[in-house]
């Protein structure tokens, strides 16, 4: 069993700031869990650093320079074993994310510029992120997503997505506005889990 520890979270930033009125939740994070973060040897960008809470700017025009971080997230996100990774957790503020859902053969994805046109319904579950390690809650989002951005050559690409992979894109969009999942979890669902002899419990969430 893991350990349940509530997340203390404190003010809200100040809206003007921001360009979305989503109110960004600061979190206090416990000394142990960010040992445990030290720990892993990831390269991924960790809360609470400033470019997580950056607007991402678009990408013009994908380059050699935008294969070479779409090769670095790939990599990070398998030794993190995630199913999504949004560029700014690379430290990079551009408009970039990728995500593979976790089922045999499923393809490698990635959106440059993704903007999602349309939501429909509703899907309440249970979210986490590479960037926010071992923290846990759940979060409401559209059941139903059409997604527009280009590919890697630049070429358009529209895709309609439902329930976990359509849960997937809208938090990694939401990355790229400096919207981090608890800002957006239900009241009283945060939690840090701290794996314990287990990692079971650790892995039931999505991790991107
Ligand atoms: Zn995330």
């Amino acid at each position: 069993m893991a350990r349940r520890t509530p997340a203390q979270t404190h003010d809200e930033y100040p809206d003007e700031e921001y360009m979305t009125t989503i109110p960004r939740v600061e979190l206090e994070v416990p000394e142990d869990i960010r040992r445990r973060w030290e720990e892993r040897g990831d390269p991924i960008v960790k809360y609470p650093a400033e470019v997580l809470r950056q607007t991402a700017k678009p990408v013009e025009k994908p380059t050699a320079a935008t294969r070479e971080l779409v090769e670095r997230m790939k990599s990070a996100m398998i030794v993190a074993r995630g199913v999504g990774l949004a560029a700014p957790q690379m430290g990079v503020s551009e408009r970039v994310i990728i995500y593979q859902l976790p089922e045999e053969g499923a393809p490698l994805r990635v959106i440059i510029n993704p903007r999602i046109i349309s939501m429909k319904g509703e899907q309440v579950g249970p979210e986490g992120c590479l960037s926010i390690p071992m923290l846990q809650g759940d979060v409401r989002r559209a059941h139903e997503i059409v997604v527009r951005g280009i590919d890697m050559l630049g070429r358009p690409i529209k895709r309609r997505a439902c329930e976990f992979e359509a849960r997937v894109i809208q938090h990694e969009v939401d990355h790229l506005d400096g919207i981090l999942f608890m800002d957006r979890a239900e009241a009283g669902t945060l939690y840090w889990h701290l794996p314990g002899d287990s990692e079971e419990e650790e892995d039931a969430a999505l991790h991107e």
